[in-house]
């Protein structure tokens, strides 16, 4: 452990050092980082004593909740036995084999096979690469484009973030790499015509996906991506119609379904997996941080069966990290998820404190302020307009769900803003009394 330094200290030498991630260096380094210090339970602890409600589960990952000594000794207690070896070149050890194993039985019954990474934005990478060479062996070169969607976030890689539809990113670093397209999201408050309900909306963002496999061909399109709710792009959940529709769409063509479970999964959205939420049946299932509650960094890419059997007849695959099923981040993987299992913490959101939270959230939208206040499971959204009927956005759009977010971050609450749409997705383990608090903290 560093040695402690005054606040003071700390801040001038990150601000000497550090280049932080998605951060505006000049105003972060103007104002200074709030510097956390520990956590348990919901709650953070920043170095000036205050304590910080986490609405957000860190980066959307910390499902178990911070403090958890049998992670933490799972982990110490490989590290002395084997603190790495890799999973190259026919080797392997005990905590990749027994988690492939526990990812088979708790993933739908066509997922039997997995492809470890070190975080959700390589486990895409692996995607783009393993859906092209499937279609390869199959001898379908030509099989190469992937169909995904605006406001998806599949990572921060040049490939991932070329799989994902940000603007901003796109617009840095000259992505997105070709054979990428993207589609419209499901965004019902932001982008339903006029008098079109919301089934109505969602059948016709779906067919989006039909028009552009019709307009390039069938023969060209390798695969769809999707994150079950679209999470960074602002929680948005789709209408009741959509994914039956994209489910149809994606049965009757020769493409891969991939449902980037990044945020959805393990637990999220009341299900272990967000398709299980919605009923899709995807080829590929993308993992990575609740795997391991972010204890240690860790992803993953299970292939069904008919995909898997594929790669294997294919023979090389010639892809993998260094990482790619570290023993110690295996060992925080099975421990967590043994804390899922055994305290129910999937059912607990499914029949517990998700219908708790999303009574009290949904109140919300009564705020003269507040368009909707969708929840799934454990994970909302609060839209800000200036008129609820008329579904409009404020002129400059962001200001105030950045200066929402701010003052909610300094009255101790965590949660994101994406345009003018607040976001929470607290651990699964938050109590009744923590959701009332979450509650008052964001209607101040
Ligand atoms: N996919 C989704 C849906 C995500 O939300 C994220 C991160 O937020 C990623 C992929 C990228 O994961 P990572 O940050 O672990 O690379």
């Amino acid at each position: 452990m560093p040695q402690p330094k005054s606040t003071a200290e700390l801040r001038a030498l990150d601000a000497a050092h550090h280049l932080h991630p998605f951060s505006d260096m000049k105003a972060l380094n103007a104002e200074g980082s709030r510097i956390i210090t520990r956590a348990d339970g919901v709650w953070l602890t920043d170095s000036e004593g205050n304590r910080i409600l986490d609405g957000m589960s860190g980066l959307w990952c910390v499902n178990v909740g911070y403090g958890r000594e049998e992670i933490v000794d799972a982990v110490a207690a490989q590290m002395r036995e084997l603190p790495y070896y890799n999973t190259f070149f026919k080797t392997t050890h005990q905590p990749a084999i027994e988690l492939s194993a526990k990812l088979a039985e708790l993933t739908p019954p066509q997922f039997n096979r997995v492809f470890f990474t070190g975080s959700g934005s390589e486990s895409n990478d692996t995607v783009i690469r393993l859906v092209r060479r499937y279609f390869d062996i199959r001898e379908k070169p030509q099989k190469k484009v992937i169909i995904s969607r605006r406001n998806a976030y599949h990572g921060s890689t040049v490939g991932a973030a070329s799989l994902g539809g940000m603007a901003p990113m796109h617009e840095q670093g000259g992505l997105p790499i070709p054979d990428i397209v993207h589609i419209a999201q499901p965004y019902w408050w932001g982008e339903a015509r006029q008098g079109e309900t919301m089934e109505e909306f969602g059948i016709r963002t779906a067919r989006a996906l039909e028009s552009v496999i019709d307009a390039m061909g069938e023969d060209r399109i390798a695969a769809f991506i999707a994150e079950p709710i679209q999470g960074a792009g602002g929680v948005i959940i789709p209408p009741i119609t959509y994914w039956p529709e994209i489910a149809r769409i994606c049965r009757e063509r020769d493409i891969l379904f991939v449902s980037d479970e990044v945020i959805c999964g393990f637990g999220r959205t009341g299900q272990w997996f967000g398709c299980e939420t919605y009923h899709t049946h995807p080829d590929i299932l993308v993992m990575a941080k609740g795997i391991t509650s972010g204890y240690m960094p860790l992803g993953g890419v299970m292939v069904a069966d008919k995909v898997a059997e594929v790669l294997m007849e294919g023979g090389d695959f010639n892809h993998g990290y260094t990482y790619s099923g570290h023993p110690a981040a295996c060992a925080a993987a099975l421990a967590n998820l043994a804390i899922m299992q055994r305290e129910k913490l999937v059912e607990r959101v499914a029949e517990n404190v998700g219908p708790y939270l999303k009574a009290r959230w949904s109140a919300l939208a009564e705020h003269p302020l507040v368009g909707e206040a969708p929840m799934v499971g454990l994970v909302g959204a609060l839209e800000l307009t200036p008129d609820k009927v008329g579904r409009t956005s404020f002129p400059d759009v962001g200001k105030v769900g950045t200066l929402a977010r701010d003052f909610s971050f300094a009255n101790n609450l965590v949660m994101r803003a994406v345009r003018d749409r607040l976001i929470i997705a607290p651990p699964l383990v938050i109590s009744h009394g923590e959701c009332d608090e979450l509650i008052a903290r964001a209607r101040r």
